[in-house]
């Protein structure tokens, strides 16, 4: 691993990387050993998870498609020096910012989308420039192999090479200094990555997960709402970082939202042969969610096939914050209903807890949506939608607080990749000679002149 740094630094510091087409030619070439694979990406998720092919392509390949396209589009506009004013006091000079790449780069990906999440950051850090260390999650071993085998067959490792493993090795990996970590995974986890980053000052940015609500006030559009909440709850069966984690809905329409949930779930015919649903990842998982709920609380769904790993989509009622299913992130097909009388109540409750990675507001009220975007603090979100803010690259994707440190995304991505180098380029033409020895009254009349403007 030690070998592994220390070779993509000597060939950072060749400074190939920073040239636009060698970025361009990196990112095509990626593109390309995508596209010429996804009978092998399909296979490879379809035996981790049971991922289907349609899936795989709306909520993986399309968004690193859509994110390499974005990059060649813009590499020039995001990379090029940017001129800025220069103040009287500094006069003759000019001014300006160079975005650099950062170095070399350690990204470690999550399992849930494991395309995506783990190559939407290497796309963003070849766009800046920065060589990379991947490290895929080891809970889907299938699709970490194939990255492994795809990407190390493909780049040079100087500049590109994906490490697999577990805990013992990217507790190794992490021994190493990087010039940047980007991590996506649980709160706990991401915590034990920025105390490791910290050693040698690395930035971080942490794509972690939370409790993500999804409010539904009285005079939403409950038809819309329930088809839309319906989707971004139990695609990936659930396992998706931003899925709307539980339900806080007006009293006036709890029962009414109940039954609609119940129809759509029933219309939509969630599972495995019909190409829209998923298993949970592995038994641990599998026992986790089973232990979260009761059969006194479920009002859709419930049953669990271990034998084949899944569980139905299931709809939770007369639920407590109490309630285990509450006191933490669900990340499966599992949606507790909570009523509220009043609004006041959700934002306080969701203001106690830990600041969510996603919001979403299903209202037709002007007042409460701008309510609600201004008192509760979240990482990002939607309104008469959810999870869909993630496929607009023009809005950056991140957490905060417990939820995450940064974003990344379209120029978000490069911008996490980058540093941004100050310049001030000053003329030898002539010297004002104000700050110099001797001082007088008269100078510092002058610089006070020259400041106010
Ligand atoms: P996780 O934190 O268990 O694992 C993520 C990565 O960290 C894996 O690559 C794993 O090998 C590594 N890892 C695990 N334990 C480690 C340790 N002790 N030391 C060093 N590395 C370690 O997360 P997960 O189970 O893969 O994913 C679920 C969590 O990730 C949820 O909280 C979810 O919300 C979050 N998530 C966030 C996003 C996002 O974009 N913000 C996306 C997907 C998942």
């Amino acid at each position: 691993m030690n070998d592994i740094v220390s070779q993509q630094r000597t060939f950072f510091y060749t400074h190939k990387t920073k040239a636009i087409k060698f970025r361009l030619e990196q990112l095509n070439k990626l593109e390309l050993l995508l596209k010429s694979n996804e009978d092998q990406l399909n296979q490879a998720i379809y035996e981790d998870f049971k991922k289907s092919e349609f899936d795989t392509y709306v909520t993986e390949l399309a968004l690193l498609y859509q994110d390499i396209k974005e990059a060649k589009r813009n590499v020039r506009k995001w990379a090029k020096i940017k001129r800025v004013g220069t103040n009287m006091l500094n006069f003759p000079a000019r001014s300006y910012i160079i975005p650099e790449p950062l170095g070399v780069c350690l990204v470690i990906g999550a399992w849930n989308y494991p395309y995506q999440l783990t190559l939407a950051p290497v796309i963003a850090a070849i766009t800046a420039g920065n060589t990379v260390v991947i490290k895929p999650s080891e809970m889907s071993p299938k699709t970490s192999a194939l990255m492994t085998r795809l990407i190390n067959n493909t780049f040079d490792a100087n500049y590109l090479k994906v490490v697999e493993g577990g805990i013992p090795e990217t507790t190794e990996l992490l021994k190493n200094k990087f010039d940047k970590i980007f991590f996506t995974g649980s709160p706990q986890v991401g915590k034990i990555i920025y105390q490791a980053a910290a050693k040698n000052l690395t930035p971080v940015t942490l794509e972690l997960g939370g409790k993500s609500p999804a409010i539904i006030t009285a005079d939403s559009n409950l038809k819309m709402t329930v088809k839309r909440m319906v989707w971004a709850k139990f695609i990936n069966a659930g396992q998706t970082c931003i899925a709307p984690d539980y339900v806080l809905v007006h009293k006036s329409v709890e029962n009414k939202l109940l039954e609609l949930l119940k129809l759509e779930i029933e219309k939509e015919s969630f599972s495995i042969e019909n190409g829209n649903y998923t298993q949970i990842i592995n038994d641990r998982n599998l026992d986790r969610l089973s232990n979260l709920f009761s059969s006194d609380n479920v009002f859709v769904g419930g049953n669990i096939d271990a034998f084949n790993r899944t569980i139905e989509p299931t709809v939770l009622q007369n639920v407590k914050f109490s309630d285990d299913v509450m006191k933490e992130e669900i990340f499966g097909p599992i949606l507790p209903v909570i009523s509220y009388q009043n609004i006041e109540e959700v934002i306080t409750y969701v203001n106690d807890n830990p600041k969510p990675l996603s919001c979403y507001i299903f209202t037709n009220s002007n007042q409460i949506k701008k309510k609600i975007l201004n008192e509760i603090s979240f990482g990002g979100g939607a309104v008469n939608d959810a999870v869909m803010h993630i496929a607009n690259s023009k809005l950056p994707f991140g957490g905060v607080g417990n939820s995450g440190i940064g974003s990344y995304h379209g120029e978000a991505g490069f911008k996490s990749f980058s540093h941004y180098k100050s310049i001030l380029d000053k003329s030898n033409l002539m010297e004002l000679s104000l700050k110099y020895f001797p001082h007088s009254k008269g100078k510092l009349s002058w610089i006070q002149r020259f400041m106010s403007f």
